[in-house]
């Protein structure tokens, strides 16, 4: 089982927009295989591919039962709906966390593995997940988006402090 390295967010690929995929052939199968494998290894929730050095877009992320299930080819934000503000933290930048307002309901269209078109309804956790992964195919990051002054490093002392 193959796996990438996350690049840290002050490689410049993180703020490029990344290239739409034009054949989905077996070199596109393998990247999403070892995305996935990826987001396993370092246990995120979902992973973009120009988080590995990869400037394509392909998405993948854990369905609603947190399973890693979900790969996405050329994903599009459909529609969106509501807002939410919540707790988000990104892999390509360990350690920080902030709160950032997302839609609550999003509609994604896409394509999986076989090139068939698909769509995705989602809300609250998994439509911020497709939201901050597709944030990172326009190279935008969470912390563009976060409410300044919630940003802040994770000290897991302070989390257990009563
Ligand atoms: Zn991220």
């Amino acid at each position: 089982m193959a796996h990438y390295r996350v690049l840290d967010h002050t490689n410049p690929i993180l703020r490029r927009v990344a290239s739409p995929v034009e054949r989905i052939d077996q070199k596109v199968r393998e990247i999403a295989h070892n995305l996935r494998e990826t987001m396993i290894a370092y246990e995120g929730v979902g992973l973009a591919a120009p988080q590995v050095g990869i400037p394509e877009r392909i998405i993948v992320f854990r369905n609603q039962e947190n399973k890693p299930e979900g790969v996405l080819i050329n994903p599009v934000l459909v529609t969106s709906t509501g807002e939410e503000i919540g707790n988000e933290g990104c892999l390509s930048i360990p350690g920080l966390y902030g709160q950032v307002p997302r839609a609550q309901e999003v509609m994604v269209e896409g394509l999986n593995l076989s090139g068939k078109s698909v769509k995705i309804v989602a809300e609250g956790f998994l439509a911020r997940v497709l939201q901050h992964e597709i944030d990172h195919l326009d190279g935008i990051l969470f912390i563009d988006r976060a409410i300044p002054e919630t940003l802040r490093r994770y000290v897991p002392e302070e989390a257990l402090a009563i």
